[in-house]
């Protein structure tokens, strides 16, 4: 669609007192939310890097690695608007990738549901939404710890590398470990230092476009999504990118932003953004 306009501004967000700026450009038509998940991507990689550059000023090492993917074993939140990207995403691979991906994704939720694993989680979940004193954060770090103690690896994991590493999910880009790689395999609070994030893209992104057909439930996993792709056709609402991003800043910052057309920017032309 060659007449597309697209839109390019700055955002100046302040981590942990310091300023990071950058530069998106959204499309000026309206889109469903997925479609803004690169610009999402870019500003939660601009987070991490200017957390990674805090903890490297201290004089410490990043241990994440091609190669290990230790992480990748443990339960993965994501959001509604990234079960429909990562569904979307497998069905574009070529085979046989595309039907090995759907059935390691199809086993991973066999094995969890056997085990009532959901059962254990969703409850919990259930208590968190509805503000339930007998919710506790130690009963949902053990359930997610039971999770990690079944070995499973995330579905995406090839060689113990991320095979969809441009595309992974907001909350993968935001565990960094500064603590020895080994110990992620049986992480404890003890054994584990990881990079501080000051402001969450990954928590933001949760309510962005959300329809509802989760509530109750704060976030998918993501051995989920493909199912879940398939249970709930995709019902988006449509949006500029200005006011897509608008949004997804209010809730980062949990602060009103600057009405869409306030913010400063430069008419482009580009091609159509998948
Ligand atoms: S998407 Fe990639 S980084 Fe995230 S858990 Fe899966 S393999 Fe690991």
């Amino acid at each position: 669609m060659e007449n597309e306009s697209w839109v390019t501004g700055n955002i100046v967000l302040r981590v942990n007192g310091e300023p990071v700026e950058m530069e998106m450009t959204v499309p000026d038509f309206p889109v469903k939310p997925h479609r803004m998940l690169p610009v999402f991507q870019q500003m939660s990689s601009a987070v991490v890097d200017s957390c990674v550059r805090a903890v490297e000023d201290e004089g410490k090492e990043i241990s994440c690695k091609a190669g290990c993917g230790a992480c990748c074993r443990q339960a993965v939140p994501i959001s509604e608007i990234e079960a429909y990207q990562l569904a979307e995403l497998v069905e574009e691979m070529p085979e046989p990738r595309r039907s090995e991906v759907k059935r390691r994704f199809a086993d991973a939720l066999v094995h969890f549901n056997n085990i009532k694993w959901f059962d254990k989680l969703i409850g919990l979940k259930d208590l968190a939404y509805i503000d339930d004193p007998t919710f506790s954060m130690a009963k949902l770090n053990a359930v997610t710890t039971e999770y990690l103690h079944e070995g499973i690896a995330c579905p995406f994991l090839e060689d113990e590398s991320c095979s969809i590493h441009p595309h992974r999910p907001l909350v993968c880009r935001e565990y960094l470990v500064t603590s020895p790689a080994e110990n992620c395999s049986d992480p404890t609070a003890e054994t584990i230092e990881k990079v501080p994030i000051f402001v969450r893209p990954s928590k933001a992104i949760l309510n962005v476009g959300r329809t509802r057909k989760m509530d109750g439930i704060s976030s998918l996993m993501m051995i989920e999504a493909l199912d879940f792709a398939d249970r709930n056709a995709e019902n988006f609402e449509e949006k500029t990118g200005k006011e897509w991003a608008a949004d997804f800043f209010q809730v980062l910052t949990s602060k009103s932003v600057p009405p869409p057309n306030s913010v400063p920017s430069r008419k482009r032309r580009k091609k159509r953004w998948k």
